[in-house]
C-alpha cells in the first residue's frame, strides 16, 4: 500500500483501534440484557423484533435488582410529562412533551428515537430525551414518527418535518419560545435530526438553532467502514441488525443513495451548528466521524465527541452508566450554547465557522456547466452540475476537449493540503475550442484551440506580476486558481479581502470553462491537443528551473522520480541537449529511460550515486511527496542546484555540509509563468515531444485517481471530454442540484 492510500484510508478511519474494553457499569447492563433471554433481531420477524427485552428494560431490571424505582418520574422527578396527538404528514403522530421545572418561556427540542425506523417508539427512549429536558432546561418533544415496514422510506422523514413544524407553529402555546427550537435524535432518529434542518435549510425558513446527533445513522451504502469492522459483532446494535433495518426500511437500493439517508453526500451547506455523540463501541462511529468530515468541509460549526467503553444506546442510561450522565451534560451544553445561553468551554473543539455561500447576484448572463466533483475528502468524483458566468468582455468560453489528471488534483481531492474547497471540481491541463468571445478579446478568436494551465487569474499589479512572473504572485490574494479558489483564501489574505470576488472556482473536469483572454495560450498546430493537455502542467513544472538556472547543450541534468512529471522532465532537458540521468525505484522503468535516451540509475543503487559525485549541473526532484534529497546533493559540481517542484510539502532536513562545501544550491520553483507555458508548448512542438498519455473518457476518473495513487504511472491519463455528454442523462436527481458558483 502507497503511503498516500494509507493516509487516504487514516483520513476516514482517524480514530486508529479501539480497545473494546468495555466499561464495567456499561457491561452490567450488557450482562443484564443477556440474561433477559432476548433473541437476535436480525433472525426474527417484525412483530417478534419488536416484542423483546431493550436495552431499556435491562436498566430497569438492573435498578430493580439495586431495590431502586426504575419509573422515569422517580428517576427524574424534576420533568412533567404529557402525551398528546398531532396533526402529521398523513394522519396523526403521537408526541410526548416534556417540560422542564421553572417558569419560561423554555427554548425546546424536537427529538426522535431511535430503533432502525422499525423498532422502539418514544416509550424505549424515554431516558434519553426526559434527561435532556431536565440538564438542558429545555421543552422536548419526543416524536413517534412511523415505522417501516409499514412504512417504507421516507414516510418517517416526512413525519419527522411535519412535527417540527408543529412544534415550531405551537411553541409559544407550550410555553416555549419558537425562536429557540433545536432537532435532536439518536440512531435513526439522528440522521432525521440533520435531515430535517436539511430540508428547513432547502425552504429556507425557521431553520433550527442547533443539531444534536446522537450516534446518527450517516449512510448506508458504505458497511466497510472501520467501526463495521471492528464492531461488527457488538451489543446492542450489531452489523447484522442493522441490514435487517435497512431491508425492512428501503422499497429499493436506490433509496440508500437519497440524501436524505446518505447525509454525508448530502449538500451541508449553511446548516447551524451540529454537535455529534458516538459510542466507541458501535458500528456506526464511523458514520459519525464521516459526518464530521463531512460537515466540516462544508462550512458548518461541527463538535464531536466518542464516549469510549461504552456502547449504542448508552446515552439514555444515566441511572446506571455514569459516562451516559457525562454525555448529556455535554449535549446539555452544546445545547445551550446553541440556544444563547453561556458557552461552555469544550463547544469548540470543531471547525471555525464560515458564512453560508450566497450566490452572487447575476452580472451576466449563466451558462450551464456539468462536471465532475468530488463533494468531500473521502468522496469519488461524480456528475456534477452547474453554472458559470458568461464570458465578460476580455474573456473566452472554450469548449474542454481534454484535461490532464495531474497528482495535485489528486492531493486536492483529498484534501491533503488542507485547504480544499468542496464542491472541487478539479482539472488545470485544459485544451478546448474558443467557444464565444468577448468583446474586447483581441488574442483569440471563436474556434481557436488554446490551452489552460494552473491560473486563470493574477493581481497583475505586484512586482513579480509585472516581471511576467505571475505564478508568484504577491497580490493579496495571490493568483486566481483554476479550480480551488485564489491560493491565498480570504480567510488567510491581509483584512480578509478577497480581490477575485470568489472563494471557489471551478476547473477542467468540465464541459466548459471562461476565462481572462490573457490567461490562454495558444496551442501550436503541430502538437496533438490531448498531448498539449499536460504540458500546461507537467511541461511548464519542469521546463520553469530548467530555463531559470540555464540548463544548455552538454550540461549534464539528473532528474529524481520518474512518473509524469519525471517523464516530461527527461524529454525537455534531452531536447535542450542536456545529457540526462534519470533516478527510479522501479527496475522495469531503467530501460523506459534508455529508450528515451537517458540513463536510468536506481535510487537505491549506492555505489552507483557514489560514482556520480559532483558531476551535475542542475538536478530536478519530480517525486510529489517529501521525500529525502541528501543522497543526491552531492552529485551537484560547484555553485549548481537542486530543484524541488513535486512535493509542496515540509521536507526533511538538508545537510548543510553537502550544501556548504561546494557553495550549492537548494531550490524549489512553481509551475511557471504565462510566458514560459507558451515557451513550453511552442518548445514542444518544435522538438515533437510530449507527455506519453492514456485517454480515458470521463467515467474512468476515480480508477484513473486510483492508478496514479497506487502505481507511480508514467503515462498521464487524459480526459476525453466529449464523453461528459453522455453522463449527463444518466445524472442522479441528487447530482442534479443546481450549485452556483463563478
Ligand atoms: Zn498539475
Ligand atoms: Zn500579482
Amino acid at each position: 500500500m502507497t503511503s498516500l492510500v494509507r493516509d487516504l484510508i487514516n483520513t476516514v478511519h482517524g480514530e486508529g483501534d479501539t480497545s473494546h474494553s468495555v466499561d464495567p457499569p456499561m457491561q452490567n447492563v450488557l450482562d443484564q440484557l443477556a440474561q433477559l433471554h432476548g433473541q437476535a433481531i436480525e433472525n426474527l420477524d417484525v412483530a417478534q423484533a419488536r416484542v423483546q427485552p431493550s436495552p431499556t428494560d435491562a436498566v430497569a431490571a438492573l435498578l430493580r435488582a439495586q431495590g431502586k424505582n426504575p419509573s422515569p418520574e422517580a428517576l427524574i422527578p424534576r420533568v412533567k410529562s404529557e402525551d398528546r396527538s398531532i396533526p402529521g404528514g398523513n394522519g396523526a403522530l403521537w408526541i410526548r412533551i416534556y417540560t422542564p421545572e421553572g417558569k419560561g418561556p423554555f427554548p425546546l427540542v424536537v427529538y426522535f428515537h431511535g430503533g432502525g425506523w422499525v423498532i422502539a417508539d418514544k416509550n424505549t427512549y424515554d431516558a434519553g430525551a426526559r434527561g435532556l429536558c431536565d440538564a438542558a432546561s429545555a421543552i422536548v418533544v419526543s416524536v413517534d414518527y412511523r415505522r417501516a415496514p409499514e412504512h417504507k422510506f421516507p414516510t418517517a422523514w416526512n413525519d419527522a418535518i411535519a412535527a417540527y413544524d408543529w412544534v415550531v407553529a405551537n411553541a409559544a402555546a407550550l410555553n416555549g419560545d419558537p425562536r429557540r427550537v433545536a432537532l435532536a435524535g439518536e440512531s435513526a432518529g439522528g440522521n432525521l435530526a440533520v435531515a430535517t434542518a436539511i430540508a428547513a435549510r432547502n425552504r429556507g425558513s425557521h431553520q433550527a438553532v442547533g443539531v444534536l446527533a446522537i450516534y446518527p445513522v450517516a449512510q448506508t451504502g458504505n458497511t466497510e467502514t472501520q467501526s463495521y469492522d471492528d464492531s461488527a459483532n457488538a451489543k446492542p446494535l450489531n452489523k447484522a441488525m442493522i441490514g435487517w433495518f435497512l431491508d425492512k426500511l428501503v422499497t429499493s437500493p436506490a433509496d440508500k443513495a437519497d440524501t436524505r439517508l446518505d447525509l454525508i453526500n448530502a449538500d451541508l451547506v449553511g446548516l447551524p451548528p451540529v454537535t455529534i455523540i458516538n459510542a466507541e463501541i458501535d458500528p456506526l462511529r464511523s458514520d459519525g466521524e464521516m459526518l464530521e468530515t463531512a460537515l466540516k468541509e462544508a462550512g458548518v460549526d461541527v463538535t464531536r465527541k466518542v464516549y469510549t467503553g461504552v456502547t449504542h444506546e448508552f446515552f439514555g442510561m444515566g441511572a446506571v452508566v455514569p459516562k451516559a450522565r457525562e454525555a448529556v451534560e455535554f449535549a446539555a451544553n452544546q445545547l445551550r450554547r446553541d440556544f444563547g445561553g453561556p458557552k461552555s468551554s469544550s463547544a469548540q473543539a470543531g471547525a471555525q465557522p464560515r458564512a453560508p455561500v450566497a450566490p452572487e447576484e447575476p452580472i451576466a448572463p449563466r451558462l450551464a456547466a456539468i462536471g465532475y466533483a468530488a463533494k468531500h475528502s473521502f468522496s469519488d468524483l461524480k456528475p456534477f452540475k452547474f453554472e458559470r458566468q458568461a464570458a465578460l468582455a476580455d474573456e473566452i468560453e472554450i469548449d474542454v476537449l481534454f484535461c490532464g489528471v495531474c497528482h495535485s488534483d489528486i492531493h486536492q481531492i483529498k484534501n491533503e493540503w488542507d485547504n480544499t474547497i468542496y464542491p472541487c471540481v478539479p482539472g488545470h491541463e485544459v485544451v478546448g475550442r474558443v467557444r464565444r468571445a468577448g468583446a474586447a478579446v483581441t488574442r483569440h478568436a471563436v474556434g481557436d484551440l488554446v490551452g489552460v494551465g494552473c491560473m486563470i487569474d493574477s493581481c497583475r499589479q505586484c512586482e513579480p506580476c509585472l516581471a511576467g512572473d505571475e505564478n508568484y504572485c504577491e497580490g493579496p490574494n495571490s493568483w486566481l486558481a483554476t479550480y480551488n479558489g485564489p491560493m491565498i483564501p480570504a480567510s488567510k489574505a491581509p483584512g480578509g479581502k478577497n480581490t477575485y470576488a470568489r472563494d471557489n472556482t471551478f476547473g477542467g473536469y468540465s464541459n466548459v470553462l471562461v476565462v481572462q483572454e490573457d490567461f490562454a495560450l495558444k496551442i501550436p498546430a503541430n502538437l496533438r491537443p490531448e498531448v498539449a493537455a499536460p504540458i500546461l502542467c507537467a511541461g511548464v513544472t519542469t521546463y520553469s528551473p530548467m530555463k531559470h538556472w540555464g540548463v544548455k547543450q552538454g550540461d549534464r541534468v539528473g532528474i529524481i522520480g520518474f512518473g509524469g512529471l519525471g517523464d516530461m522532465a527527461a524529454k525537455i532537458a534531452l531536447a535542450m541537449g542536456a545529457e540526462v540521468t534519470l533516478f527510479t525505484t522501479t527496475k522495469e522503468k531503467l530501460e523506459e529511460a534508455g529508450r528515451l535516451g537517458a540513463t536510468g540509475v536506481l535510487e537505491s543503487d549506492s555505489s552507483a550515486l557514489e560514482s556520480l559525485q559532483g558531476k551535475f549541473d542542475f538536478l530536478l526532484s519530480t517525486i510529489p511527496q517529501k521525500h529525502d534529497i541528501n543522497p543526491y546533493i552531492p552529485l551537484l559540481k560547484r555553485d549548481k542546484t537542486l530543484c524541488i517542484v513535486g512535493a509542496l510539502e515540509p521536507m526533511e532536513g538538508v545537510n548543510n555540509q553537502a550544501v556548504a562545501f561546494h557553495r550549492r544550491n537548494v531550490a524549489g520553483s512553481l509551475i511557471g509563468s504565462l510566458q514560459e507555458t507558451q515557451e513550453v508548448l511552442d518548445f514542444c512542438a518544435r522538438h515533437d515531444i510530449g507527455p506519453d498519455i492514456e485517454l480515458i473518457n470521463v467515467d474512468q476518473i476515480n480508477e484513473a485517481v486510483k492508478r496514479a495513487i497506487d502505481g507511480d504511472v508514467r503515462f498521464r491519463s487524459v480526459i476525453n471530454m466529449a464523453s461528459i455528454g453522455s453522463v449527463d442523462a444518466g445524472a442522479t436527481v441528487e447530482d442534479a442540484a443546481i450549485f452556483v458558483s463563478a
